[in-house]
């Protein structure tokens, strides 16, 4: 198989599923189904397949991930795959594709600013675990770049990382 997509490209939005699709021209493209507010994404498979997924954006309609348009980049929250199919496993933060498993090994992590970190340790309490995207909210940041201070934050010590249905949240130390 050829190199997967390693960026996002937002292409634009419509009414309707069939017409968001129609908007992808190749891997990694994506554009959003638009009607009254943001019901999903539409994404052609990066990894070629042709596939597409729909990610729903829309908490109205169950299991809804996040969308972050700041800054003029395109952040999804949590992760995004595939259940059938290639089984595709990927970040998409800033624009940027990041492969959970296949491909990983190309990734490159998107600018990110340590000083973030000090905020981060100040929003984690002591009694309780916090996740990135409920730390992101309060903090007004991007999950992915919480997710990524929190690890920093275990790393040194300050922070502890949850076992079992708790990992991926974080208590302080
Ligand atoms: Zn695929």
């Amino acid at each position: 198989m050829s190199e997967p997509a390693r960026r996002l490209r937002l292409v634009g939005a419509a009414p309707y599923r069939e017409e968001a699709e129609a908007l992808l021209e190749r891997p990694g493209d994506a554009s959003l189904v638009e009607r009254g507010v943001t019901r999903a994404m539409v994404l052609r498979c990066p990894d070629g397949c042709g596939e597409t997924l729909v990610v729903n954006l829309d908490p109205r309609s169950g299991k809804a991930w996040r969308l972050d348009r700041r800054q003029n980049s395109t952040t999804v929250y949590p992760s995004v795959w595939l259940d059938g199919g290639c089984k595709s496993h990927f970040i998409v933060w800033r624009d940027t594709i990041l492969w959970c498993d296949r491909f990983e090994d190309g990734n490159v992590e998107p600018a990110y600013d340590p000083a973030l970190e000090d905020a981060v340790l100040e929003a984690v309490p002591f009694d309780r675990d916090v996740g990135p995207a409920e730390v992101g909210d309060a903090l007004d940041a991007l999950a992915w770049d919480v997710a990524k201070a929190l690890r920093r934050l275990a790393l040194r010590g300050a922070a502890q990382e949850g076992v079992g249905r708790a990992r991926g949240r974080y208590r302080r130390r």
